[in-house]
Formats: structure tokens, C-alpha cells, sequence
């Protein structure tokens, strides 16, 4: 997570850095500050809290200079506050480091700088860079900090100015996404794409285990043991579609655009699908976290359904490192929306080192994700600002259920065939039933803000239902910070009944036509205990409305393709709920969108 910004060679870099840092934030916003080069010395200006309250702050310090290098943090290691934010000075004032990622060895370095008269004013992991680039320095402030960088264990994406260095940031890359960008006589570093593109065409991705500078007309590339290399340059995909517009939040806005999104991820799934990844395949493992591991289970789900002859899981990436999957016959296929989220990257890292085969499902083009797999395919869902998760899922969902309805043609018997043909044209017209959906906002709003005082919510499905019950779940968790759950209905008897007392809300989501009447036993046994429901359902079913408090219609659309709809009143239902409890939507506490560390 972070953001790191860093500009070289503007008359305003500053103002610059402040710009670029208020579009990262949604990569962390715990803190944030900024440090230029001006007469030779290097003055910074941090604080806790949001990127608007350092506004003030710089406005009072009349902070300026080229260059000058800024971060929004995500805490790993110290507290959220001044003292803790970036960037950090070394001892002597003469080197400021913003950083990215966590440095493991960092007590050990702490030791080490300390037997040297080293003092620290943090109790970042971070701020033990800068002294020991700080400690290396003999006149030359690449060798330092590549001799810097050799001694870190753990992760990295660093910007440093130097007071001996007039127009140059200094950068270094491992297991953290950087990249970089020349416009005109500036230079710019920063964590993603999506951040430098509106300020230029092209940009570097950095490799991991590259250090180098970048100076207003120049990027000097080298590997850490200062061999140069190459820069690669590849040009930047822009996204006229960043400001909120009339929205009061950007997951509002993003669930409006849902249609839109899942109709480009069809698109450029079809254009693009590379066929052959099927060739020599028994295995389909699908990687992710949190919303993409969600959209790995739906995809697990269909494939177990539509290709029976095929083995298929889903895996937490956390999980996946640890764990042993053969390497013969097996797909790999690693979804993030981001392309950085750290534990999925480990995992291809791993699948990749052991000769796997990767397809990566995936946001943002020359992500790390995308850079490191064989195949991609892109969800092309745009840019997505809000930390939670919409869009950018139901395009995943759109672009896996094309994935196994192909998966399921190759292998296949041909009795089969007409079924997908079929399939395959209603997914194609799904975006019409997403605009038809959303139009339940006004019913989902209602009883979001009747609901708005619940302590706990339950999520209960089967099947495909119940993977959209793990994603309803989860969102409600990570913005409305309401305790919730998601349980396959049949398990619920099994312990979790014990937490239903009167008033307690059930969420239940009811696509499957054959597993109904079970559903309905279920929520009979919730009623029976006093819970309130409301029922997800595109069914209208006399015991179902007896059951059910509240019914959200949807649309009907065939079995297989549910989740990529159903999943839109529980996204709502987040959303407002978030609302009625004036929580902060699109920058929850403790998250942030680009999940950079393990
Ligand atoms: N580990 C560093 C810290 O806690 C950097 C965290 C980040 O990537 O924002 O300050």
C-alpha cells in the first residue's frame, strides 16, 4: 500500500507532489508529507491524517523545490502520526527517503546505525534506510544505495533526494510497484500508472531488483549491483473517467458504471482470449484475495458444474504460498484488480519460479501481476478509486464465467455445446440486466437506513449463492464496519443458528432455481428463531414472500450468470448502509486499494 510521488525539474513540484498525492490516497492515507531540495538543503513537511490536512501545512511552510519526493501512508510498522510519517532525513539532514513495503531486518540495521551514533526519530522500519544510505555515502549516492539495498530483507519501492544530487531522485524496486514517466524537462515517480496518466504518454515499469535516478530529460537504470540496464518504456492507457462527477462517492459512482464496465470486460475477453492456454491442461487453480478470491470461487464453482472432467480450486494467496500444487497439467489463475496485491504477486512469483503456467486475471495493464504471467486476461473495467471493490468484480466475474464457458466447450462432450452456445450469447447481453438491477437502489436504501442500528448481519446461500453471500459479506465488513458473516445455508444448524435471536438481520440470496426449496427450509428455521429477512431472489414464490421481511427483485437470467447480478443489491446494500452510519465510503479505516504488503 502507500502512495509514493516524486517530481524533478517542475517550477511547482511541490504542487506537483501534492496533486499526484491526493490521487494516490486510496492507496493509504494514514499520514502523509513531502520533502524538496531548495539552497542546497532539505526541508520537509508531514502530517498525520489525511492528504487535505497537509494542505494547510505546506501553506504555512512555504515548502518549494526541485526536487521533491511525497507519501501517503499505510502503517505497518509504528503508529499512524507525525513522528511516524514520511518522508524520513537521514542523522545528517542530508538524504529524505519516502518508502514503500516493509524492511524485516529492520531492528538489526536499527542496532547496527545505532553503534555508529545513528539516531531515530520513528519507529518505522523505514527510517533505518535513509541512515544507512546516509552511512554508505562517500560522494557517490547511487553506490550508496546500492550498497543500501543489499543489506534490506523484505520489500521496497523507495524515492530519495540528496542534498549533493541538484535534479535527481534516486529510486530502488523489489516486491513494490514503481513507476516512471519524462514529460518536457520533468520527471516523475510514482506508485502506479493510473497516478502519472494524465502527466504523460509513456512510462517505465520498474523490474524488481533495478535501482537507478531520474533527472528532467533522463532515467538512468541499473540492477542493484549497478550494471545499467535498459529502460523499457510502454505507453500509458488513459482513463478520462477519474473525477467523481455529480457523486457523492466514488463506489456509487463505480456501481453505476458497472453495465458500462462488464460490457468493455466482454469485449476485450473476446478480442484478446488466448484459446491455447487450454492445450495439455487437467488442473485450474484460481489465486486471490478478499474480492478477488471471491470471484475465484464463483469461477471454481462453474467450472466444477460445466466441466466436471476438470479439477478445479480456489485459494486464498496467503494461503498458496504455503501450500504444494503440482505444477504438470495445472492453469494457474491469478485474479487482482490492482495487479501489486503482494501475496498474489508471491504466489505467481512462486508458480513462475517452479515452471507453472499463469493466467492472470487483471485491472490494470503492466501491473506486476500482468508483467510476471504467461497470459492475461484484462477486466478493463477502468479505473477504480473507491477501496471497495464493485466494478472492477463484477467484471472479473463477467470475464471468468466467459473463461469457463470456454473452458467447458474444449472440454466438453459435444451434447453439451448447444447449452454454453446459449449461455454464452445471454452473458453477452448481461449488461442490460445490470442497468435493469441497479434500479433497486431506492428499495436496497430504504432498508439499509431501517436496518441502519444492526449489530450483526447474517449471509446465507448455497451454491453460487452462497460465494455472492461471501462477497455481500465482505463489502458490508469493510465499509459499514458492521459485524457480518456468510454461511452456506445447510451449514448455518451446525453452530452459527445459536447467534439468531430476535431482530437479527439474514441476507438471503436465492438464484438457483433447484436449490429453492432447501433455501426456504432455511430461512423457515431463521424465522422461526426471530431473525428478519431479506430475501435476493429473482423468483416470486408464495413461501419465499411468506418467509421473507422484504424481497429485492432481480432479474432472471440463466442459473450460471446469477452472480455477476445478484451481487449488485448486496453492493448497494454496503454502500448505503455505510451512508446511514456516516462512515468514510471510499477510504475505510484501517484498508486501503492496493494491498502492496504481505
Ligand atoms: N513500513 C512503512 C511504514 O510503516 C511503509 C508502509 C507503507 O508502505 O506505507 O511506515
Amino acid at each position: 500500500m502507500c502512495g509514493i510521488f516524486g517530481c524533478v525539474g517542475s517550477s511547482d513540484c511541490v504542487g506537483e507532489v501534492f496533486n499526484g498525492l491526493s490521487f494516490l490516497e486510496y492507496r493509504g492515507y494514514d499520514s502523509s508529507g513531502i520533502a524538496a531540495l531548495s539552497s542546497d538543503s532539505i526541508h520537509l513537511v508531514k502530517k498525520k491524517g489525511r492528504v487535505a490536512a497537509l494542505r494547510s501545512a505546506l501553506f504555512s511552510s512555504s515548502l518549494s523545490g526541485s526536487p521533491s519526493i511525497g507519501h501517503t501512508r499505510w502503517a505497518t510498522h509504528g503508529a499512524p502520526d507525525d513522528s511516524n510519517a514520511h518522508p524520513f532525513l537521514s542523522d545528517d539532514s542530508s538524504f529524505a527517503l519516502v518508502h514503500n513495503g516493509v524492511i524485516e531486518n529492520y531492528l538489526e540495521l536499527k542496532k547496527f546505525l545505532s553503534s555508529y551514533g545513528f539516531s531515530f526519530s520513528s519507529e518505522t522500519d523505514s527510517e533505518v534506510i535513509v541512515n544507512l544510505i546516509q552511512y554508505f555515502y562517500n560522494g557517490d549516492t547511487l553506490l550508496a544505495l546500492s550498497e543500501t539495498v543489499k543489506r534490506l530483507k523484505g520489500s521496497f519501492a523507495l524515492a530519495v533526494i540528496s542534498s549533493y544530487d541538484k535534479d535527481k531522485i534516486f529510486f530502488a524496486k523489489k516486491d513494490n510497484p514503481l513507476v516512471l514517466g519524462l514529460n518536457n524537462g520533468v520527471g516523475y515517480v510514482c506508485s502506479d500508472y493510473p497516478g502519472l496518466s494524465s502527466r504523460v504518454d509513456k512510462c517505465v515499469a520498474l523490474d524488481d531488483g533495478t535501482l537507478g535516478f531520474i533527472s528532467p530529460y533522463d532515467i538512468a537504470l541499473f540492477d542493484f549491483s549497478l550494471s545499467p540496464l535498459q529502460p523499457v518504456f510502454t505507453h500509458v492507457i488513459k482513463d478520462d473517467n477519474l473525477s467523481i462527477g455529480h457523486y457523492e462517492h466514488f463506489m456509487r459512482k463505480e456501481i453505476d458504471e458497472i453495465p458500462e464496465a462488464v460490457s468493455r470486460a466482454l469485449n476485450s475477453y473476446y478480442m484478446s482470449f488466448p484459446a491455447s492456454v487450454f492445450d495439455g491442461i487437467n488442473r485450474i487453480v484460481f489465486i486471490g484475495c478478499g474480492t478477488a478470491l471471491h470471484a475465484g470461487l464463483v469461477a471454481k464453482r462453474l467450472l466444477r458444474e460445466l466441466s466436471p472432467s476438470l479439477d478445479c480450486y480456489a485459494e486464498s494467496s496467503g494461503e498458496f504460498v504455503f501450500s504444494d500444487f503440482p505444477v504438470n497439467g495445472t492453469l494457474f489463475v491469478p485474479v487482482s484488480q490492482s495487479g501489486e496485491t503482494a501475496d498474489t504477486l508471491s504466489a505467481v512469483k512462486k508458480i513462475k519460479s517452479s515452471g507453472g503456467k499463469i493466467l492472470a486475471v487483471c485491472n490494470v495493464p503492466s501491473s506486476s501481476i500482468v508483467r510476471e504471467s504467461d497470459n492475461v486476461i484484462l477486466t478493463s473495467a477502468g479505473t477504480e478509486i473507491a477501496v471497495a471493490s464493485t466494478k472492477a468484480y463484477n467484471c472479473q466475474l463477467a470475464v471468468l464465467t466467459a473463461f469457463c464457458l470456454d473452458a467447458a466447450k474444449y472440454f466438453s462432450s459435444d451434447e453439451n455445446i448447444p447449452f454454453i452456445d446459449s449461455a454464452l450469447c445471454e452473458l453477452l447481453a448481461i449488461p442490460s440486466k445490470l442497468k435493469v438491477v441497479i434500479s433497486c437502489e431506492n428499495l436496497v436504501s430504504l432498508l439499509a437506513e431501517k436496518y441502519s442500528s444492526a449489530q450483526s448481519v447474517f449471509y446465507l446461500g448455497r451454491g453460487l449463492d452462497f460465494c455472492v453471500a461471501c462477497e455481500g459479506s465482505l463489502k458490508l465488513k469493510e465499509i459499514s464496519y458492521v459485524h457480518s458473516e456468510a454461511y452456506p445455508a445447510g451449514e448455518l444448524k451446525h453452530g452459527t443458528l445459536a447467534l439468531i435471536e430476535n431482530g437479527v438481520l439474514v441476507i438471503a440470496v436465492i438464484t438457483q432455481r433447484l436449490l429453492l426449496d432447501k433455501m426456504i427450509t432455511c430461512l423457515a428455521e431463521v424465522k422461526s428463531r426471530g431473525a428478519k429477512i431479506i430475501a435476493v431472489s429473482p423468483f416470486s414464490d408464495d413461501k419465499l414472500s411468506a418467509l421473507s421481511d422484504h424481497i429485492v427483485a432481480i432479474p432472471a437470467v440463466c442459473d450460471i450468470l446469477t452472480p455477476i447480478v445478484s451481487v449488485v443489491p448486496t453492493q448497494l446494500f454496503a454502500y448505503f448502509s455505510a451512508l446511514y452510519r456516516g462512515c468514510d465510503i471510499d477510504k475505510p479505516r484501517n484498508l486501503a486499494k492496493s494491498v502492496t504488503v504481505e
